[in-house]
């Protein structure tokens, strides 16, 4: 049971982050979710959060590409809940382009959400873990932390460089009860990847069917997506007593992809 400690989720008002959000109210824990979206829907998960925890969730609505913002949001979980025990850093974003047309804006963009992020989410948060001798943080990095593909380069250098900040984070905590560790998922099924399917349908002449194996799956051996609640069961387990061991390790859900 996660009773008594404290998650804090970045980026869970939807997709990946709105499930690890589930999976650890399930368990008890109080919830800081954050995100953007339709803010009745949000309340709503927020309520829903507490009904399954029986504990608290806070919604902390910060633009985590500004530093002030995620300074404004680790107060509020502390004033709330006296820090954080349990630390996700998931809100990420894409952006597709060859790199001579890159634009620089969103290469700033996605360096600051998908990674300088985690940088300052993670000092905030460590001060309470050790003192705790206590914590656990969580990136949700990505097959892309391992490889590459063409015309991806913001996410790619970002997920490449959330993989070492963890690296560091395992080594300077592990003396602490603080583990750092990365999960890298796949292609996971959320409302981002299956809204791509029409538009590629068309642009490519292809069916559902086409789109979902040669193109979405044409690099997953297992020609399925990982599903949300697998991704959120492997948070779990990193948060119990037995993965106390685990820490700096990158834990791949990718149905196969990087063992290529
Ligand atoms: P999603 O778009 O459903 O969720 C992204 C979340 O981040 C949303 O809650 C959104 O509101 C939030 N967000 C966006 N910009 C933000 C900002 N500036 N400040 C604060 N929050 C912001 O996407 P998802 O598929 O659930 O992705 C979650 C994470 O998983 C990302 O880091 C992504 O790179 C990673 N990932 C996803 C897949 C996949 O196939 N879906 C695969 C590997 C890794």
């Amino acid at each position: 049971s996660l009773a008594g400690k404290t998650a804090l989720i970045t980026g869970s008002t939807s997709g990946i982050g709105l499930a690890y959000a589930k999976a650890l109210a399930a368990e008890g824990a109080n919830i800081v979710i954050n995100g953007f979206g339709d803010a009745q829907a949000i309340e709503q998960e927020r309520q829903a959060l507490e009904q399954a925890s029986g504990a608290r969730a806070l919604y902390s609505g910060h633009d985590l590409t500004k530093p002030a913002e995620i300074e404004a949001m680790m107060k509020e979980a502390a004033d709330a809940f006296g820090g954080v025990d349990i630390l996700i850093n998931n809100a990420g974003m894409q952006y597709v382009s060859p790199i001579e047309e890159f634009p620089v804006e969103k290469w700033d963009l996605i360096i600051a959400l998908n990674l300088t992020s985690a940088f300052h989410t993670s000092r905030l948060a460590v001060p309470y873990m050790k003192s705790k001798k206590w914590g656990r943080i969580i990136q949700t990095a990505s097959a892309h932390s391992l490889t590459a593909s063409p015309f991806k380069s913001a996410y790619v250098t970002a997920k490449h460089g959330l993989a070492g900040l963890t690296k560091t984070l395992a080594l300077e905590l592990a003396t602490f009860g603080v583990t750092a560790n990365c999960i890298s998922p796949g292609y996971v099924w959320t409302p981002l990847v299956e809204n791509q399917i029409p538009d590629t349908m068309k642009a490519r002449n292809m069916t559902r069917e086409q789109v979902m194996n040669d193109v979405l799956l044409a690099g997953q051996p297992t020609k399925q997506f990982v599903t949300v609640e697998q991704v959120a069961a492997m948070a779990l387990f990193l948060c119990s007593d037995a993965a106390a061991n685990i820490t700096g390790a990158n834990m791949s859900i990718d149905g196969g992809w990087t063992a290529q």
